[in-house]
């Protein structure tokens, strides 16, 4: 397909509606598109979900040559190739996966100058032969994708991108565009730096997403939180599920089998060919469940999914938006759901206590962490806090659990002070230090073995704090550890007092607290921040499984994944539209010329039956 080099705009414009089928760029896309398009180089920020794709394919389809993409994501480019292929873009990859004949084929298109996107994975362009490739063909932009990997004290660090600065040296004349969904100014700066890219221009956008609903509540017993998630409110539907530890995931995806729920694990743990299949399986079938570590995630651009739950603390804001922002890349109503607890906090900063790096990196990762426990503990809107994190402000945004259920919050002064001087008691007369557990069981007054075994009911504090409950306490002394009032040490999780424990102590310092509903009520998506995305009518429910069953046979005897035929959001347009000719079908979103013409004649079949 090639586009003759009319005014940038139009030419543009005319690529996103005849070949992605889309009536309009979505926020900074237009911008970034014309700045490559012209010959300049961009740093784009943009959520996940955000469209960075566009900006990069559009100009590659408009400018002369092909666009090479950098993409650390090996196991994907199968699927982002035949993507393109199905709105008729040439496309092909270079990866360590393909056999000899593909890669000859790819590389003779590329000379031939029948590519317009050639996806290379960042050690390929170590290598000579690589070099030398592109030398002889025409590039006409250098995409780096997932550029935050460039960043070394990040969570995706990969040596291979560093050498990327090299493009510059090698083809100056080429534009290059870098894209990531990761950064704050800092990383930002770092990416610049690194890929010298300082003279770029940078595109930052809004960082919102706001079909998705961030919940976040304390846990109880976390599987079975989870199920009930699932089975109130996304039924059937595909997700992620992240824990911290590879037996945590194969025991949540064990516990969701045996409960019905369709399953799979992932984790570096399992063999390569394994994760392969799993990761296959989820993209293409409709409504798995993959539970997984981080290391799942990256580059999945799987539109559908309904929600992403995560039932260990993440370890930054970062990292946690970027996994939950794999949520409801197609705009629809999605969950973004965490359960967290005292044994995460006490778990996190045992782990930071005894990380690898100096102090200086022991400071970052703490003080990520504090972010994180703040986003947790918050009374204020989650999107508020997520955006500001992110150096964006916002208003209360009726789309997260404070907004929809407001936390009352309470005077835990008198609180934090028995608790404090129950572990100052401890370590004072008794040179003792003892876990959040047991304290409880001092402060509440019972009389367990333990407390037996060390005379604890002897303690003056022991029963003064017979008010509150064991689930109350626990939150106490969480919110405590998240305040840095509070701080655990060693193999136990000892709790142990900081300098600001004393202000407490000695009546100088109030501390608010945030008081957990005992269950909180499940989402009502009628509430006033509802998404804007639509709710089938009930006549519509019929043709729109009807035309996911058709999609679902058409995409397996293809081999693909349902979306790379038609995304959900597309499919629910056309059942609520009912279009009777191709020329209505046409103006639906996401319908471009060549799928009109490959699926045009069967839709009308299956809406008309
Ligand atoms: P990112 O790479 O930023 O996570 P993608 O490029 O995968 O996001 O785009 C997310 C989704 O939005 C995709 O399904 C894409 O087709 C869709 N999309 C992107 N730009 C537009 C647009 N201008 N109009 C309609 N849909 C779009
Ligand atoms: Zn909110």
């Amino acid at each position: 397909m090639t586009f003759p080099l009319s005014p940038a705009d139009d030419a543009a414009l005319d690529v996103l509606r005849r070949v992605f089928g889309y009536d309009a760029f979505r926020g900074p896309q237009q911008e970034i598109v014309d700045h490559l398009i012209g010959g300049g180089d961009a740093l784009v920020l943009m959520p996940t979900g955000g469209g960075k794709s566009l900006c990069y394919q559009i100009p590659a389809l408009v400018r002369p040559g092909a666009g090479v993409v950098i993409s650390p994501l090996i196991a994907l480019m199968q699927d982002q190739v035949d993507a393109l292929t199905a709105v008729g873009v040439r496309a092909g990859f270079l990866n360590s996966t393909q056999g000899l004949d593909a890669r000859r084929r790819v590389e003779a298109d590329f000379l031939a100058g029948e590519l317009d996107l050639l996806y290379l994975a960042p050690e390929a362009l170590g290598n000579g032969y690589t070099q030398q490739l592109l030398d002889r063909g025409k590039i006409s932009l250098f995409a780096i994708d997932e550029a935050h990997c460039v960043a070394q004290w990040g969570h995706d660090f990969r040596p291979d991108y560093l050498a990327l600065s090299m493009l510059y040296e090698r083809w100056p004349e080429v534009p290059r565009i870098a894209l990531t969904a990761t950064a704050t100014s800092a990383t930002r700066a770092e990416i610049a730096t690194r890929l010298g890219l300082t003279g770029a221009r940078q595109f930052v956008a809004s960082f919102d997403r706001p079909n998705i609903q961030y919940r976040i509540e304390a846990k109880r017993e976390p599987r079975k939180q989870l199920l009930e998630l699932l089975r109130t409110e996304h039924p059937g539907d595909a997700g992620i599920v992240y824990c911290l530890s590879r037996a945590s995931v194969d025991k949540t995806a064990d516990f969701l089998v045996a409960n019905g729920v369709a399953a799979l694990p992932y984790h570096a743990g399992l063999d390569g060919a394994t994760r392969a299949r799993h990761q296959q399986r989820f993209l293409r079938e409709d409504g798995l469940v993959m539970v997984a570590t981080i290391a799942f995630g990256m580059g999945i651009d799987k539109p559908d999914v309904r929600f992403v739950a995560h039932l260990d603390l993440p370890k930054s804001v970062e990292g946690y938006y970027q996994e939950t922002g794999r949520a409801g890349r197609d705009g629809l109503p999605s969950t973004a759901w965490l359960a967290y607890g005292l044994q995460d906090v006490v778990q996190q900063r045992k782990m930071i206590d005894r990380s690898d790096g100096d102090r200086a990196h022991r400071r970052s990762l703490a003080a990520h962490l504090d972010a994180m426990l703040a986003l947790c503990e918050t009374v204020d809107c989650r999107r508020v806090q997520l955006l500001n994190y992110f150096g964006q402000a916002s208003g209360p945004c009726g789309n997260c659990d404070t907004c929809l259920t407001p936390p009352q919050s309470w005077d835990g002064t008198v609180a934090a002070q028995k608790l404090l001087s129950t572990v100052l008691r401890l370590h004072r007369e008794h040179n003792q230090k003892f876990g959040a557990g047991h304290s409880i069981d001092i402060l509440r007054g019972r009389r367990t073995d333990k407390v037996a075994q060390y005379g604890h009911d002897a303690l003056s504090v022991f029963g003064i704090g017979a008010d509150l409950g064991e689930a109350e306490w626990r939150g106490v002394v969480r919110q405590l550890l998240a305040q840095g009032l509070l701080a655990v040490e060693g193999d136990y999780g000892s709790l142990v007092l900081t300098e600001a424990s004393t202000e407490v102590l000695r009546r100088e310092r109030a501390v608010p607290m945030r008081r957990e509903p005992e269950r909180r009520a499940a989402s009502t998506r009628t509430a006033k921040g509802k998404p804007a995305a639509v709710e089938l009518p009930p006549e519509a429910e019929p043709v729109f499984e009807r035309l996911r069953a058709w999609r679902a046979a058409s995409a397996k005897e293809q081999g693909v994944p349902a979306y790379v035929i038609f995304h959900d959001a597309t499919l629910r347009q056309i059942a609520t539209e009912a279009p009777t000719t191709l020329e209505e079908l046409s103006r639906i979103s996401g319908v471009g010329e060549n799928k009109l013409a490959k699926y045009g004649e069967q839709l009308l079949g299956a809406l008309a039956c």
